[in-house]
C-alpha cells in the first residue's frame, strides 16, 4: 500500500465533490458536467479510476454520459467519482434532489445515514456482516430498503474491486476486514431493493488481452492498456480522441471478447435509489476516510 497516493487521490476527491456541487445544477447537460469534471481532473494532477457516475432515479449506477448525449440533469442524480495516483483509488459518491422533493430527500438522507453509522463503528477487526447490518437497519428504520445486490468493496492498485464484498445487509458472512482500502456504499430505494442489468453504459473494462487484426480495435487497444490499464473508461473519452470512429473499434473489440462492457444498473421495481459512499483506509490503530469533508 502507497499510503501518500491513496491520501493524494483522497484530497483531489474531495476538491472534485465540491466542484460538482458547485456546477450540477437542474438542467444542466450531464455531458457538460462530465466533460468539466475530466477536466478538471487533470487540473488537480489525478487521473479518473473510472468514468464519473451520473445515474438518475431508478438507474442506480452505471450511467455516464455518451459523447452524444443529451439528457439534462434532474431527479435524484447520483454522482459516483473515482480517482486514482498511480492506480491508488479514492472512491467516493453523493446523491442530490434536483426536484425538492420530500421524497427523494428522505431516501438520501437514508443512505448518508447509513454510511455515517458506518464511519462510527468500522475498525480492522469489524465483521463484514456487522457493518452491513449498520446499513440494512438504518435504511430499513426509515421504511426504506437497501439495494441487496450492490456492494462495496476491497480496493488494490489499478484494481477497484480486489475480493471482498461489503454488503449493504447482514449476509452473515463472519470475515474481518483486517488492514486494507475499502469503499462502502449503502444504496437506498423506496422499491423492493434489488438491481437488475439495463442498457449498455458505454463504460467498458479489458478483460482478455489478445491480438486483435483490425487496424483500429488495435489502436484502440494500445491507448486502453497505456492510459486505463485495467481500470474502466468510457466511449466519450475514446470519441474525444479518435473521434466516431472509437465507436467501431469497442464494437469489434467488445465481440471479440476483449472488452467487457458493462450495463447500467436498474431497480427492478422502478423504485428511486440514492448513494453515498466513501473509501476507508483501515490500518491496525487508525481508521482514515481519505474522501470525507472535514
Ligand atoms: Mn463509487
Ligand atoms: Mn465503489
Amino acid at each position: 500500500m502507497e499510503k501518500q497516493k491513496i491520501i493524494q487521490a483522497g484530497e483531489i476527491s474531495k476538491k472534485i465533490k465540491e466542484y460538482a456541487k458547485s456546477i450540477i445544477k437542474k438542467g444542466v447537460p450531464l455531458l457538460e458536467i462530465a466533460d468539466k469534471i475530466d477536466e478538471k481532473i487533470e487540473d488537480l494532477g489525478g487521473k479518473p479510476a473510472f468514468p464519473i457516475n451520473l445515474s438518475i432515479n431508478d438507474v442506480a449506477a452505471h450511467y455516464t454520459p455518451g459523447h452524444d448525449d443529451e439528457t439534462l440533469a434532474h431527479g435524484l442524480l447520483k454522482v459516483d467519482i473515482g480517482i486514482h495516483v498511480d492506480g491508488w483509488t479514492a472512491d467516493t459518491a453523493f446523491s442530490l434532489d434536483l426536484e425538492n422533493s420530500e421524497e427523494n430527500k428522505k431516501i438520501i438522507e437514508a443512505s448518508k445515514e447509513a454510511l455515517t453509522n458506518v464511519e462510527k463503528s468500522i475498525t480492522t477487526e469489524s465483521e463484514i456482516s456487522e457493518i452491513g447490518r449498520i446499513i440494512e437497519t438504518t435504511i430499513r428504520s426509515k421504511n426504506l430498503n437497501p439495494i441487496v445486490n450492490l456492494t462495496g468493496h476491497s480496493m488494490d492498485q489499478y484494481d477497484l474491486h480486489s475480493g471482498a464484498s461489503i454488503p449493504n445487509i447482514d449476509n452473515g458472512s463472519d470475515f474481518i476486514f483486517g488492514e486494507g482500502l475499502y469503499a462502502i456504499e449503502p444504496f437506498a430505494t423506496n422499491g423492493v431493493g434489488k438491481v437488475k442489468d439495463g442498457r449498455p453504459s458505454g463504460i467498458y473494462m479489458l478483460q482478455n488481452q489478445k491480438n486483435t487484426r483490425s487496424p483500429i480495435a488495435r489502436e484502440l487497444l494500445k491507448h486502453i492498456l497505456k492510459d486505463y490499464s485495467t481500470l474502466p473508461f468510457c466511449s466519450r473519452w475514446l470519441v474525444r480522441k479518435y473521434g466516431t470512429k472509437a465507436l467501431l473499434g469497442l464494437k469489434q473489440l467488445e465481440q471479440e471478447g476483449i472488452l467487457h462492457h458493462f450495463p447500467q444498473l436498474i431497480e427492478i421495481s422502478g423504485g428511486i435509489v440514492s448513494q453515498a459512499e466513501n473509501t476507508f483506509l483501515l490500518e491496525k490503530n487508525s481508521v482514515t476516510i481519505t474522501t470525507k469533508e472535514d
